[in-house]
């Protein structure tokens, strides 16, 4: 176990130096000059998020990417955003997580028998990454997952992550279905759970609402 974590600190501290994608660089950076008025006064992070969590974990959870103003500001998926919002609500009451928010680093968060991280490591404009974006950042993801021994789900939030992670794995996604609550075996060791990502636009217009967010959580818990 020592030597896993030696490999996940050292591809982590790989990851947060990466410069691989230009667009991304310039864009990533240049969101945490600006900022948004609501956080004038914050330092931005500014770089590519690693994943974080339970690296015990039976669970990953995987998102497409940092938000601009999310993990871009706060340095950690899934926080100080609509979606981390809506996610740790769900994640608290299917008892995968110590607290329902996830704000900034020092919150006290723990994540029960979780582990998350984003497929593409850096916020892209408008939330599309391109393609060539995806495949550079994959081997990170690839490696981040190996060293995850425990893990048996992937769950994948939103139909880019669903499709990354097919790739991933070499399978056709022409031959897997993005519907919320699928499931489908990756190889021996991994199957992957599709769901709805919680996004506010998927919020907001009701594709997706707590109940529904808490059962496939409930379903990934008690595979
Ligand atoms: S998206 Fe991934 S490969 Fe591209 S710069 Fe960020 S960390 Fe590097």
């Amino acid at each position: 176990m020592l030597i896993m974590c030696k490999s996940l600190n050292s591809l982590n501290k790989r990851i947060i130096k990466c410069k691989k994608c230009k667009r991304l660089v310039e864009f990533r950076e240049s969101v945490a000059q600006k900022k948004t008025k609501r956080f004038l006064d914050e330092n931005y992070w500014g770089k590519p998020v690693i994943g974080f969590g339970d690296r015990k974990a039976k669970i990953i959870i995987v998102g497409l990417a940092p938000a601009a103003h999310g993990g871009n500001r706060t340095g950690r998926v899934f926080t100080g955003d609509k979606s981390a919002d809506f996610l740790f609500r769900c994640l608290y009451k299917a008892k995968l997580s110590n607290q329902p928010y996830s704000i900034h680093l020092n919150d006290g968060l723990i994540l029960n028998d979780v582990y998350m991280t984003p497929a593409l490591k850096c916020v892209p404009p408008e939330d599309k990454p391109k393609a060539e974006e995806l495949k550079k950042c994959f081997t990170y993801l690839d490696e981040e997952i190996s060293y995850l021994e425990n893990a048996k789900i992937i769950l994948a939030l939103g139909k880019i992550a669903f499709e990354s992670c097919l790739k991933l794995f070499m399978l056709k996604t022409s031959s897997y279905k993005f519907i919320h609550g699928a499931e489908y075996p990756l190889n021996k060791k991994l199957r992957i759970f599709s769901c709805y990502h919680p996004s506010p636009r998927n919020v907001n217009t009701g594709r997706i609402n707590e109940k529904q967010m808490i059962e496939v959580l409930n379903a990934v818990s008690k595979f």
